[in-house]
């Protein structure tokens, strides 16, 4: 590619143009290494493909870290966003309400897992799940128990950036800076079965390791407000797929100990899976449930927690001390809103399920030679999403984690192929906007297995 290299080709006005813009201001998430290179300029985006402003084309190979579903700049979804705009750009969302937000709640009613009946707007996915851990909490105080408040949370766990999110995430360099101010939570296992927590075969297993988390909640159920968790899916803790017995299982669990069930399907919502939420793999319903992402399409930052009528009864009362006192000042912004109604219109018009479920019997048929590579540990597969688990070497597993510099380095040959990829440390996925064509997803699978033929694992 000739990302900063004007010299190589003649420049469009456009690329000229992006010479003058200063950057030295911008202070860009995850790119303050000093040997990081510096941040790819994109002028424009159609379909799965992102445009540099010299006309360098980037296949979008993670959907703008996993939020776009319809490809980039979409007419249908512009088209949505500009009539809104014509007639609403905003209010504040207490005390007043708008017809975006009324029929995007009406219309998530419908295709949510059953039982969740009410929609509470905020911003992002961070802020859905801060808002489900206080709401469980508030849900419980409201009733006079004061004493549920811890939550249990799983191993490998990401649910965002913010305090509560990242209390409730797994140990890591995105939290170890904060770890003072970070409350304490209960962590039981996950369901990793490539590196299972209790050492079992994965095919002979009984799902095991769900059992720590029914030691948890039997010693404490008292204190425990709510378990939350990312269902099938754990996404930036490695692309971790479970198996649906785990999940079922947390259900049950919950059930029995009469503790709340949040799920997050801040990423796996809106058919990412191959459902159009990742909890019907298992057949259950949570009593929260986190969204955002894929919401809008990818267009706008939205946040919806939606919850169950007796989760909300215990907030209707004329005691002001149990309302939900949390509102951004962009709660249910009516661009959002709009845009995510029209993103729901052409998830059923394109029958958006069946082309993920197409996408994952493509990768099903990749699977046993992307499996052979030498540095291959494990490939998972879930709906759109494939994850190969890059290990130095096949008898140990032996591998850096999330540091892994093997993340940035294979990032940057395969940017030089025009293919955005952007591996959790030693974990290398693709995740592709749904429209993406069947020659597509090919050429990508195509050129992971080209790179990774010829690639040394980096001398430590
Ligand atoms: N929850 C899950 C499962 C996520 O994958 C993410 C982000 O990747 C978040 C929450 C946080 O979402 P956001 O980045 O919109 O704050």
């Amino acid at each position: 590619m000739t990302i900063d290299n004007p010299d190589t080709h003649v420049m469009s006005n456009e690329a000229m143009d992006w010479q003058q813009v200063d950057r030295s201001y911008l202070w860009h998430p995850y790119t303050q290494m000093k040997t990081a290179p510096l941040p790819v300029p994109i002028a424009r985006g159609e379909g799965v493909y992102l445009y540099t402003p010299s006309g360098d084309r980037i296949l979008d190979g993670i959907s703008s870290w996993w939020v776009n579903i319809h490809g980039h700049s979409h007419p249908y979804l512009n088209e949505a966003l500009a009539r809104q705009a014509m007639q609403l750009e905003h209010v504040m969302f207490a005390g007043f309400t708008h017809k975006p937000a009324a029929v995007l709640a009406e219309r998530l009613i419908q295709v949510l897992p059953a039982g969740l009946k009410r929609i509470f707007y905020s911003d992002n996915g961070s802020t859905a799940v801060e808002v489900a851990l206080k709401m469980a909490m508030q849900f419980w105080r409201n009733q006079g128990d004061d004493k549920r408040r811890t939550f249990v949370v799983l191993d490998h766990a990401y649910h965002g950036d913010t305090v509560g999110a990242m209390s409730a995430s797994a140990e890591s360099a995105f939290t170890e800076p904060f770890k003072p101010i970070l409350f304490s939570v209960a962590r039981a296992h996950a369901p990793y079965c490539f590196r299972c927590p209790v050492s079992l075969d994965p095919n002979s297993c009984n799902i095991d390791c769900l059992a720590r988390l029914e030691t948890i909640l039997s010693a404490q159920q008292d204190t425990i407000a709510g378990v939350l968790v990312e269902p099938m899916l754990q996404a930036a803790g490695g692309m971790i797929v479970w198996p649906q017995q785990f999940l079922q299982g947390v259900r049950r669990l919950c059930d029995r100990f009469g503790v709340l069930m949040i799920a997050d399907e801040v990423l796996t919502g809106f058919g990412r899976t191959g459902k159009m939420f990742a909890c019907e793999h298992a057949g259950i319903s949570p009593d929260l449930i986190c969204l955002s992402k894929a919401l809008t399409g990818g267009y706008m930052p939205l946040g919806v927690t939606a919850a169950t009528e007796t989760i909300y009864e215990a907030f209707l009362s004329d005691d002001r001390r149990k309302t939900f006192y949390h509102g951004h000042s962009f709660t249910a912004n009516p661009l959002a809103c709009a845009v995510a109604i029209a993103s729901l219109d052409l998830l059923h018009q394109n029958q958006s399920l069946e082309r993920v479920r197409s996408l994952e019997a493509i990768f099903r048929s990749r699977r046993t030679s992307l499996q052979s590579h030498r540095y291959v540990g494990d490939v998972r597969i879930l709906g759109g999403v494939i994850a190969l688990e890059l290990v130095r070497d096949k008898d140990t597993r032996e591998a850096g984690g999330y540091l892994d510099r093997v993340g940035p380095e294979l990032a940057r040959i395969f940017l030089d192929r025009g293919l955005l990829l952007r591996p959790l440390g030693n974990v290398l996925y693709f995740m592709p906007p749904y429209v993406i064509r069947d020659d597509e997803v090919h050429w990508v699978l195509d050129q992971i297995d080209d790179v990774l033929n010829c690639w040394q694992w980096p001398k430590s």
